[in-house]
């Protein structure tokens, strides 16, 4: 992250974290430790050195989920996770009815495995939030049936931060004995959940959304009877055979430490994100026709996203450089459609198109953020300006 040069302010932390520095140092010395750096399957004593550190970073992470170690597998990240887990328990699942719910605001890791599902023959249903961004917990009701074994609705939007309520969803879905997952990629190391004590079956989580290293992520599946996943790959007896291939060792080290860094910090990190959030919607919320996208009461502060009228967001996006903002989506920035989460919230594509996202994280100042405030000021000004008539 080139935060010191070019003046580059860093606000797309929802799409990946700054690695922290104490992460990056302990994965440089694993990678420098000829001691380790044995194939954590082999039974020689390198090899049996690197499996110990796997265990003590899968109980790290163990802590901060405040579960049992054995409910956790390594994945390359939460598209791994979300894939795993939806489509692997829907096959587990299967002999029991082929229906399975989720959200059209999810991530496209969780929309894109039950596409697969549904051209797979599985029945498919896709509830549309208010226009909040919230799930109406009667549509929910309303859609289970006799063949649902399957829910899938994530804990924190990655485009808006609107954060379901996972605990009366969870708590639904068992009274029906039917699975729930929930994709935590934006929630995991920043707001605390007690695992072993929630009515979650299925839990997604990216080492890199919280100042870990990319490429490395977990499953969390809970240890009961009709909990499973049929794998997707094959091959090892790595992770119980659910997840085989060897593990790399230095991306979980420093996923270990990235989770023992949240649970000291999380708390701390939320006030910090509450502060940030309050200090930039302060700048902004005076701007005729700006609007949030998605609702402050139920929302993790690290993530606001804003829709502004009579400005094309494109433009906008190019005037506010240096500053690294999203719009949208990072995975939606790349083609001029406005955001499939926006419009699923009602917006209009104008409206939509104008979203820009800021995320912030832990070292993000409030130097930055009046620099953010005066940039989008003076951008929205002179995009007015020569704005053609029908944007306005
Ligand atoms: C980033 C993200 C993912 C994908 O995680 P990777 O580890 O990058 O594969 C999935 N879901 C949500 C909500 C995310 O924010």
């Amino acid at each position: 992250m080139k935060r010191t040069t070019d003046n580059l302010i860093y606000l797309d932390s929802a799409a990946t974290m700054p690695i922290d520095q104490k992460v990056v140092s302990a994965m440089t010395a694993c990678l420098n430790n000829t001691e380790v750096i044995g194939n954590p399957s082999s039974l020689n004593n390198a090899g049996r050195n690197a499996m110990h550190d796997i265990e003590i970073a899968r109980q790290k992470l163990a802590n901060l989920l405040h579960t049992n170690k054995d409910n956790l597998t390594w994945t390359s990240g939460a598209t791994e996770s979300n894939n795993l887990a939806i489509i692997g328990a829907a096959r587990f699942r299967s002999h029991l009815g082929r229906h399975i719910i989720t959200m059209a605001t999810e991530h496209k890791a969780v929309l894109g495995a039950f596409d697969y599902l549904e051209k797979e023959g599985f029945q498919v249903t896709r509830l549309i939030p208010d226009s909040n961004g919230l799930l109406k917990l009667a549509d929910l009701k309303e859609a289970i049936k006799k063949e649902t074994q399957l829910v899938s609705i994530m804990h924190v939007n990655n485009e808006t931060g609107v954060t379901q309520d996972i605990v009366k969803i969870g708590s639904i879905c068992r009274e029906k004995d039917i699975l729930f997952h929930t994709d935590a990629a934006q929630s995991i190391g920043k707001i605390s959940l007690n695992l072993d004590q929630l009515p979650i079956d299925l839990l997604s989580i990216s080492a890199h959304k919280f100042y870990g290293p990319q490429g490395i992520g977990a499953l969390y599946m809970r240890k009961a009877a009709g909990c499973g996943v049929i794998p997707l790959h094959y091959g090892g007896e790595q992770e119980k055979w659910i997840r085989p291939g060897t593990l790399p060792v230095h991306q979980i080290i420093g996923f270990g430490v990235a989770a023992e860094l949240a649970l000291e910090r999380s708390e701390d990190d939320y006030l910090i994100m509450q502060d940030l959030h309050k200090r930039l919607w302060d700048g902004l919320k005076n701007i005729p026709g700006i609007e949030i996208n998605g609702t402050i009461k139920s929302k993790y502060p690290g993530i606001l996203n804003v829709s502004i009228s009579g400005v094309d967001g494109e433009s906008l996006i190019l005037l506010l450089e240096p500053l690294c903002v999203a719009n949208g989506s990072a995975c939606n920035s790349k083609n001029n459609e406005p955001s499939f989460v926006l419009k699923a919230l009602g917006r209009s594509d104008l409206q939509a198109q104008s979203a820009i996202r800021f995320s912030f994280n832990r070292n993000t100042t409030h130097e930055e953020i009046d620099i953010t405030i005066e940039k989008y000021h003076e951008a929205v000004r002179y995009l007015r300006e020569i704005a053609p008539d029908e944007l306005v």
